[in-house]
């Protein structure tokens, strides 16, 4: 299929791009790398009279580390390998390293933003996931005003956020590695870069646990325990499962999706590193 007519804005500055979103709202669509959007569009699952493209926006292609802060900041327009390939991102937000590689392939990455995938809000989606594990936030913007939204509150049902159609999400912070963590993720796909039936995201210290689930809900859900082991870790990780509300569908039962959380999330504990 085709995508139904559109008008198209290419964004050279974050102002014009605000402006454009003031002006058309609900009829609009931020485009990003693409790689989400065009499926959407082509399959007529939306139909925005307006996009407004903000890959080429020099100001929002930016990819920043504030030590005082202890934030990475990726702009908009930053695409998810130019993060990935930084040479220093093992050091600065290693669980972001560990999960690039499972994103589709690297073609896919070098096209598509990170916020992109966090506007997207897949709930199978890596990168919403890690963002929740590690409990970064998302800045959006619009003409009028700026706020930050915590990822437990961005993040509101499969492809819904807490984004208002005039904003602009125009960056989203990872926090920076905290001494005493130890992290660990993992997943399960038909085949190496499909989407996540299940994917567990571990950040564990000498006296916390806190594990992230994506692909089971409809988001990234993040569970706090304290330091737990052996058969309380087994029985907290079967709670869990229980919790999520897992359903059958094309691809695999509820009851092997429960399977799946005991199984990856007992494994990114032990393996958290
Ligand atoms: C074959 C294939 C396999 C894939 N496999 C995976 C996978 O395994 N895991 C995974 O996580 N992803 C996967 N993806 C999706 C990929 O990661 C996308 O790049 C990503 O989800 C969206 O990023 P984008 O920059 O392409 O956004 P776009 O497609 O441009 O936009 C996606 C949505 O977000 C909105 N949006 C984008 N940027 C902003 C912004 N700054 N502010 C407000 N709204 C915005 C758009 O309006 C649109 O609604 C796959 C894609 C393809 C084509």
């Amino acid at each position: 299929m085709k995508p139904a007519p559109f008008d198209y804005l290419r964004a050279m500055t974050t102002q014009h791009a605000l402006d454009a979103l003031a002006q058309h709202g609900e009829d609009a669509r931020v485009l990003a790398g693409g790689q989400s959007l065009m499926a959407v569009l082509n399959m007529r699952l939306a139909q925005p009279r307006m996009l407004i493209d903000i890959s080429r926006t020099d100001e929002l292609n930016s990819v920043r580390v504030d030590h005082k802060a202890g934030l990475l900041a990726v702009g908009a327009a930053a695409t998810q390998g130019s993060v990935e390939w930084r040479e220093s991102l093992r050091d600065e937000v290693p669980l972001l390293a560990m999960a690039f590689p499972h994103i589709s392939h690297f073609q896919i990455r070098n096209r598509g933003t990170v916020c992109g995938s966090i506007a997207h809000a897949d709930p199978s989606a890596e990168l919403p996931l890690v963002l929740a594990a590690l409990g970064g936030d998302v800045m959006l913007r619009s003409k009028k005003k700026h706020r930050v939204v915590p990822a437990g509150e961005f993040f509101q049902g499969m492809l819904m956020t807490a984004r208002e159609p005039d904003e602009l999400v125009e960056a989203v912070r990872f926090p920076l590695k905290r001494p005493g963590e130890r992290y660990g993720f993992t997943e399960f796909s038909a085949r190496h870069g499909d989407f996540a039936m299940a994917a567990c995201a571990a950040v564990v210290t000498s006296d916390s646990i806190r594990l992230a689930v994506g692909g089971v809900a409809d988001r990234p859900v993040v569970e706090q325990w304290p330091r737990l082991r052996d058969e309380d870790l087994r029985s907290a990780l079967n709670d869990l499962s229980w919790k999520l509300g897992a359903q059958d569908d094309a691809h695999i039962s509820a009851a092997y999706r429960r399977h799946l959380v005991r199984q990856l999330g007992w494994r990114v504990i032990e393996e958290a590193k």
